[in-house]
């Protein structure tokens, strides 16, 4: 199970939700989607799953094009849309059931139900209305009801937002186990879901593709210098203090007794600076190397 898609782009009014947008997921593999809000992620997933129409482009789900057989596609996609609309008065069987007789699997309709609800973890709330259940246990239907038709593609959008930290970990653990067997997409605007979840990380911004990387590529995308040292000394220095240090490209005044200092090479800078402070009499309070990660990738392609 695979999609493609090519040259996407969509309007609204005047406006380009989406430009021109290329990509693919492979067979088997869990994509983050990520991006600011209003970057198009939910625009882009309401095209593949053939909610809406793209103003021009192409989409395949394992080699049916998008908007020509919608049926077949919708059978292969598994879809939890954003905020996850249900029917409160329902009760969660009630809701699965009717789910489950939109496609016509072959298989019973109370098997596919009592699966479901197994694998999701609704057995304790499965005969109450779904407007009873706590936000994470409604998260689980609108899961339970992407996947009952066991699809190859799982497409879901900002499946854990709103949701408490336990809700979240127990959410992400699902879908890492769907995704064992299926091709996944997956938008978040959560830095740490697609650390903890995804093989490879496409972020968008305004309606634009701007990295498309395997997660422990990502940061090669980041052209920072080498090193970033944040030091604290317990005074108050001049900047013009620092033309001691060699090699400094950059120096910033984080408050009166932070700096950040940034420099470019392998030779590490931490002697340099406590040899500094030592000379000029001023103690270091707290001297730490900064670690690039994935927030940063993020707020450095994003201009946030
Ligand atoms: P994201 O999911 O990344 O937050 P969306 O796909 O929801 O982004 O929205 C992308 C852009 O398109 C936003 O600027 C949003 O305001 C606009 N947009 C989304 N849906 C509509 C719509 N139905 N009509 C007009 N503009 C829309
Ligand atoms: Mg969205």
């Amino acid at each position: 199970m695979s999609i493609v898609v090519q040259g996407v782009t969509k309007l609204y009014g005047e406006q380009k939700a989406l430009d021109n947008v290329s990509f693919e997921v492979n067979t088997g593999e869990i994509v983050g989607f990520i991006g600011p809000n209003g970057a198009g992620k939910s625009t882009m997933m309401k095209i593949i799953t053939g909610f809406i129409p793209a103003a021009s482009g192409k989409i395949k789900i394992n080699d049916i094009e998008v908007g020509t057989d919608n049926i077949e596609i919708k059978k292969q996609i598994g879809y939890l849309p954003e905020n996850n609309p249900l029917y409160p008065e329902m009760y969660v069987r009630e809701y699965l059931g009717f789910v489950a007789s939109i496609y016509n699997t072959g298989q019973s309709k109370k098997s596919l139900i009592d699966n479901i609800i197994e694998l999701t973890g609704l057995v304790p709330e499965q005969k109450k209305k779904i407007g009873s259940l706590s936000k994470g246990y409604r998260q689980r239907v609108g899961l339970a009801q992407a996947l009952i038709h066991n699809p190859g593609v799982l497409i879901l959008d900002e499946a854990t937002t709103g949701l408490d930290p336990n809700q979240i970990v127990e959410i992400r653990n699902l879908i890492k186990e769907a995704g064992k067997e299926k091709t996944v997409m997956l938008s978040t605007h959560i830095m740490q879901e697609v650390e903890a979840i995804c093989n490879r990380v496409i972020i968008l911004d305004k309606g634009i593709i701007v990295a498309n990387e395997e997660k422990n590529n990502i940061y090669s995308v980041l052209k920072r210098p080498k090193q970033v040292i944040r030091v604290e000394f317990d005074k108050m220095i001049d900047k013009s203090l620092f033309t001691e240090i060699i090699n400094l490209s950059t120096i910033l005044q984080i408050n009166s007794y932070i700096w950040l200092i940034e420099a470019e090479g392998d030779v590490d800078i931490r002697p340099s600076i406590f040899n500094f402070a030592v000379s000029n009499k001023l103690t270091v309070l707290s001297l730490q190397k900064q670690e690039s990660n994935l927030e940063e990738v993020f707020r450095h392609l994003t201009n946030l």
